[in-house]
């Protein structure tokens, strides 16, 4: 492996990345202002696996309700659920439900402060504590998102030698023993989304430019060798409406979405009513694609299907503020105005 792992060579790394977030980063991302170790770490769970601009306007939203770590101590797993409505990959939301009990009643409300604290707790892997830890607690810690593979993968090597997941660690470790940990992460997140970009990277415009061993050749995109077998899952489901209202019912354990509300499956409820198809929808999870038919059946009294699940009707009007799936939601609301108001 060719690297430049030495003290010179790291240490003005550090110090390009982080002159260049002060003249060219984007400091005007809300999480950014007035950090504390609360807002980090809801917007780095945000984050994981959902892109800046999709995130924004659910961590103002979110922060706008829970400022603050004391604000969110007695939210509900719904409330919370009910935020990241449309935000998708929801054991993100309910990790944050479970963290804050914890931090509740093991951390006296107060957000932990050490690295080997931060790991123990729901969705929190080594990168995003890596992350807290620099931003908010501004103690050099690495990071490893996707964004800085990149970066450290093309820097060190000339491209035909892949860096093991070990050895990226090792690199980054080297790199980010700076003094301004709180400039250099959010530097070094910075360059990988805006300039060491997967397809044609600005090479031109970047601070590591001089050093880089892949600087201004044909970079290409590290990719997967993994071909991912997308299953197809086909759920029918029934769109029960009565006086202004759905009824919708929580989804249990052993399901897509779990913990949040959805139509009721069409076997789960007996009733005899006439059924109209109104809708087919495709959509695609990470791991699988749903196939989902929506019936409408409309019922002069409101009733609830005798099983173990848990039911509630809600007006039509009312479903922005629960916590269901984003094209259920718009199923409902779509086809509740339109027929029922
Ligand atoms: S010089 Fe180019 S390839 Fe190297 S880190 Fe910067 S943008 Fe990426």
């Amino acid at each position: 492996m060719k690297t430049k792992k030495s003290f010179l060579v790291t240490n003005s790394f550090s110090e390009k990345v982080i002159k260049w977030y002060e003249l060219h980063g984007r400091h005007d991302l809300q999480w950014r202002k007035a950090i504390t170790p609360y807002r980090i770490w809801i917007s780095e769970i945000m984050l994981q696996q959902t892109q800046v601009v999709t995130v924004k306007p659910y961590f103002k939203k979110f922060i706008k309700k829970y400022p603050t770590l004391k604000s969110i101590q007695d939210a509900s797993e719904d409330e919370i659920l009910a935020l990241w409505s449309g935000l998708g990959f929801y054991k993100r939301a309910r990790n944050i439900f479970q963290t804050k009990e914890i931090i509740h009643s093991e951390h006296k409300g107060r957000f932990p402060k050490t690295f080997e604290e931060i790991i123990k707790l729901p969705g929190i892997g080594k990168s995003t504590a890596g992350a807290i830890m620099s931003i908010a607690h501004q103690i050099p810690t690495p990071i490893l998102d996707g964004n800085v593979k990149r970066i450290l993968q093309r820097y060190f090597s000339d491209g035909k030698n892949i860096l093991s997941e070990k050895e990226l660690w090792d690199l980054s470790l080297s790199v980010s023993n700076a003094t301004n940990s709180n400039f250099y992460t959010q530097g070094i997140m910075d360059i990988g989304a805006t300039l060491c970009t997967p397809q044609n990277p600005e090479c031109s415009q970047c601070p590591l430019n001089a050093n880089c061993n892949s600087a201004f050749l044909q970079v290409e995109a590290i990719k997967s060798k993994k071909t991912i077998d997308l299953k197809t899952l086909k759920i029918e489901l029934s769109f029960f409406v009565a006086d202004q209202e759905v009824l919708l019912r929580k989804i249990d354990d052993q399901e897509i979405w779990r913990g949040l509300w959805s139509l009721p499956h069409t076997n789960e409820s007996s009733l005899k009513v006439r059924s109209y198809n109104i809708e087919k929808i495709k959509h695609r999870l990470s791991h699988r694609i749903l196939e989902i038919d929506i019936n409408l059946k409309k019922v002069t009294k409101k009733f609830i299907p005798k099983n173990n699940f848990q039911y509630q009707w809600v007006k039509v009007n009312d479903v922005e503020n629960i916590a269901l799936p984003k094209p259920i939601k718009k199923i409902i609301k779509n086809y509740g105005k339109k027929n029922f108001l």
